[in-house]
This record gives structure tokens, sequence and C-alpha cells, in this order.
């Protein structure tokens, strides 16, 4: 038994019995049957990753690891969430995290900055119920209901609207003394003249955002810290 071989069908090589796998087959009428398969670990190996490389691209095969993974989170989610958890406690991961923060300042910054700017132009115009609640709350009336916010926010919606159609001239137009470029009226950002008096900014919205760009890239190179910068 010990120095049993067998020949493999594949490469053709004389190989000590334990490099072929055991199969067991089960059989009604004469239980369980142990045989060795005709290829060698080692072919199974080269063919099984052989396999993989046809498949690894396709699509169907992409899915069922997604699938795998997916389902192996959910059914071990609550076990990763409380490791997570203690591992977040330890000094040595705060120490970890103390570093990454070090080394990738300019990148966390900038992925703050892009981050608030998408959400600062997706909610320009929104007027969240969280808004509305505390414009309430803050006037001293009491906790408004589902009713009266959305008549408070259709209110503020008209306001709006008259504020800019009284602002706003349509189909006059100016010129930006900055690209030269004739723009609509919309183009151009309102501001406080002198005497208190409203004015048409004399540079375009792109223009003035522009500007401001520079500036903020300038205040930079200067050293100087326009935000303030905290991590916890
Ligand atoms: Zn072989
Ligand atoms: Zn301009």
């Amino acid at each position: 038994m010990l120095n049993e071989t067998k020949i493999c069908k594949k490469c053709g090589i004389e190989k000590p019995i334990d490099q072929f796998r055991l199969r067991v087959e089960h059989r009604i009428k004469n239980g369980d049957c142990y045989y060795r398969v005709g290829t060698c670990k080692e072919c199974e190996k080269k063919a099984a990753k052989e396999y993989h490389n046809q498949i690894k691209d396709t699509e169907g095969f992409k899915e069922k690891k997604r699938q795998y993974a997916m389902n192996r989170y959910w059914r071990r989610r609550d076990e990763l969430i409380l490791k997570q958890r203690e591992a977040r406690k330890t000094k040595r991961h705060k120490e970890n995290r103390k570093a990454y923060i070090q080394k990738n300042k300019d990148k966390i910054y900038l992925q703050e900055v892009v981050t608030k700017k998408r959400y600062h132009e997706k909610n320009r115009d929104a007027l969240t119920d969280v808004y509305i609640i505390n414009l309430f709350l803050s006037n001293g009336k009491p906790h408004p209901t589902p009713l009266q916010i959305e008549i408070k926010r259709s209110e503020i919606l008209i306001q709006r609207i008259k504020k800019i159609t009284k602002n706003h001239k349509i189909g006059k137009t100016k010129k930006c003394s900055k690209c030269g470029q004739v723009k609509d009226l919309s183009e151009f950002y309102l501001r406080k003249g002198k005497s208190g008096n409203i004015l048409r900014s004399s540079i375009c919205k792109y223009c003035n955002s522009k500007n401001c760009a520079n500036y903020r890239e300038k205040q930079k190179n200067n050293g100087k810290k326009n935000i303030e910068r905290t991590f916890v």
C-alpha cells in the first residue's frame, strides 16, 4: 500500500498514489465506493488554472464572483462589523490612521473640497424639510406639521421667483469687462453699490469664479490657510 504507484492519464508520469485525489461515489446497492481519479493533483491544478484564465474575463463569471462575495458578506456581516469596531478601539489602529492622514493630507483635503462642492451644487436650490423646520423654530414657532412645511416651501419658492423676475430683465444683455463676451444679464452677479443700491457686477459669473479660484491658489501658495483643517 505504501509503495503503490499510478500512472497519470495526462502527463504519463508514474507517481505515488497519494498524488491522486480520492473520490467517493455513493451507490445505493453496494454502499460508498472509494477510488483514485485518473489525473494527478498537479495536472488537475494546471487544468483548473487554465480554465480559470479562460473564463475570468467573462461577464457571467464576474457576476458569480460578485454574488459569492455578497453572500459571504451578508452571512458574516455582524461578525465583521464587530471585528471592525474592536479594531478601531486599538491604539495601533489610531496610530496608523494618524500616520495615514499625515501622509495623505493633500489628497484628503482635495477629496473634502470636491465632495463639499458637489453637495453644494446639488443642493443649491434645495429646500429641505430640516431647513424649513429650523426656520419655524428659530422664529419661536412650534414644530410645523407636514402640510405647513409644504405651504412654507411653496411660499419661499414664489418669493424667489419674484426676486429673480424683478432683478432680471429678460432679453437684456451686458458685455463682460474681463472676457469681453456679450452675455445675458442673468450671467452677472448682483452686488451692493456704495449708496446701498443694487448693481450688476461688471464681470460675468464665469470670470468671477475664475478670479476666486486664482485668489485661493495665491493664498495657498503664500502659506495662509483660509480653511482650518481639523481631524478627529
Ligand atoms: Zn499528471
Ligand atoms: Zn467674462
